[in-house]
């Protein structure tokens, strides 16, 4: 996939996506920050709009569309302003509800998905805990059958949308004994009696996002809410990375573009010692090896996203529409050079501003924290380099 791939409808969906996020958000998006979290009235609205399905079925509501228009709407949703909401907003569509379009029985698509897609509910991703993050086999959040239900203890860590979600796509043991393979995923509503939000936890940025401790005390849902086999979860959660890893890397192209383009700007309109700072050439050099790395990994991250869209039109589970190898160790580089360009344009954007760089009220001083999650956030820099390294056989 290049750019010259992004047909003409593309370009119409960009146009009245980016109409919606500069009209409908970007003028809250600073009050959001101050609030901790953005309001349910926007997932709604975004439902009505019909972008909260791109990648589903159109037989669950959604678009049935390829996976440029999702690329699409990573790259626009950095227009907002600030990185926490598209992050609620990208974890909803991207990470917690496309297993259950692959994976949900009709009943779980009626109940879950649907509503999700329509903008009613919103979903989290609940994965991580206290002692288990890039190390998903050690979760200890166990799920035991009791009769016609599953019975959850344990706690979740780190839940982005955790403190507003109306139901979780939750990872847990129904097999201890069994490590890796004795994980299994589960819907699980919020209001189910045992679920409490233990704390919002306050961040370095990613401020109108919010971002929770969950604690599962004897919570009960009905066997019917078994997402996919039992058992089955490790394999689950390793697709599914492969779809937020690679939009991970698309939105933070997206957001370096966006924080470079600023800065040039700036660069071009303050003065020192008589001239714009861009004529020093130390500066000039410092702005064209980021505008480079930007393009590498852009154009990197569209090729790769070109070889995904394949596996994610089959919407599948099928082991036999499995993400392969070779592919899983490209959408790891995308996350891992992309990001790792997002921290390094941040720093040099906020050098390049100089004092002005360090105070709030410039655009580049929250981009620079908010950039920070990027390299650990969905699998870290060190995680996807382990990966690669095994699938180079190294
Ligand atoms: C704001 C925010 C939002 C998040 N949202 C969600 C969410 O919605 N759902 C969810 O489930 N999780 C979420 N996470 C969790 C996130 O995915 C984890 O924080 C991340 O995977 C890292 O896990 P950890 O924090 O336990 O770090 P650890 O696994 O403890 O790692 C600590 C350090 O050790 C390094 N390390 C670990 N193992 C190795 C290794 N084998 N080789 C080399 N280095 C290693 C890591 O790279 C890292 O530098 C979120 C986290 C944050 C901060």
């Amino acid at each position: 996939m290049s750019r010259g791939c992004f047909q003409e409808e593309h370009g119409i969906f960009r146009r009245n996506f980016r109409q919606f996020i500069e009209k409908e958000v970007a003028p809250y998006t600073l009050d959001w920050e101050e609030k901790g979290e953005w309001p349910k009235s926007v997932l709604r609205r975004m439902g009505e709009l019909g972008f909260l399905g791109l990648r589903h079925k159109e037989e669950h509501g959604g678009a049935g569309a390829d996976y440029l228009y999702t690329v699409v709407m990573a790259e626009e949703l950095p227009r907002c302003g600030v990185s926490g909401f598209p992050m609620g907003i990208m974890v909803h569509t991207d990470m917690a509800t496309p297993i259950i379009g692959k994976l949900g029985s009709p009943e779980q698509v009626e109940r879950f998905l649907k509503p999700a897609i329509r903008g009613e509910k919103l979903a989290a991703l609940a994965i991580t805990e206290p002692q288990a993050g890039s190390d998903v086999g050690a979760i200890k959040t166990s799920a035991k059958k009791d009769g016609g239900e599953y019975v959850i203890n344990g706690s979740k860590l780190f839940i982005t949308n955790g403190a507003n979600a109306d139901f979780l796509t939750l990872a847990a043991k129904t097999a201890p004994e069994q490590g890796l393979h004795g994980i299994s995923f589960f819907l699980f509503p919020t209001d189910t009696p045992g679920l409490q939000v233990a704390k919002k936890l306050k961040k370095m940025g990613n401020h109108s996002s919010d971002t929770a401790e969950l604690v599962f005390e004897d919570a009960r849902v009905p066997k019917e809410y078994l997402l996919g086999e039992e058992n089955m979860g490790f394999y689950y959660i390793m697709q599914n990375f492969q779809g937020e890893r690679l939009i991970a890397a698309v939105s933070a192209v997206a957001g370096s573009q966006l924080l470079l383009d600023l800065t040039i700007q700036y660069a071009r309109d303050r003065q020192a010692f008589g001239r714009p700072i861009i004529k020093f050439q130390v500066n000039r050099h410092k702005v064209v090896d980021m505008a480079t790395r930007v393009a590498v990994a852009r154009s990197f991250v569209y090729d790769v996203c070109g070889a995904f869209d394949s596996f994610d039109s089959a919407q599948s589970a099928d082991p036999a529409h499995a993400v392969p190898f070779e592919l899983v160790k490209e959408i790891s580089m995308a996350k891992l050079f992309a990001t790792e360009v997002a921290k390094l344009v941040a720093d040099e954007c906020v050098q390049l501003h100089g004092g002005y760089g360090y105070i709030e009220e410039f655009p580049v001083a929250r981009a620079y924290r908010d950039t920070r999650l990027l390299s650990i956030g969905g699998g870290t820099s060190e995680i996807m380099k382990e990966i690669i390294g095994k699938i180079m056989d190294l």
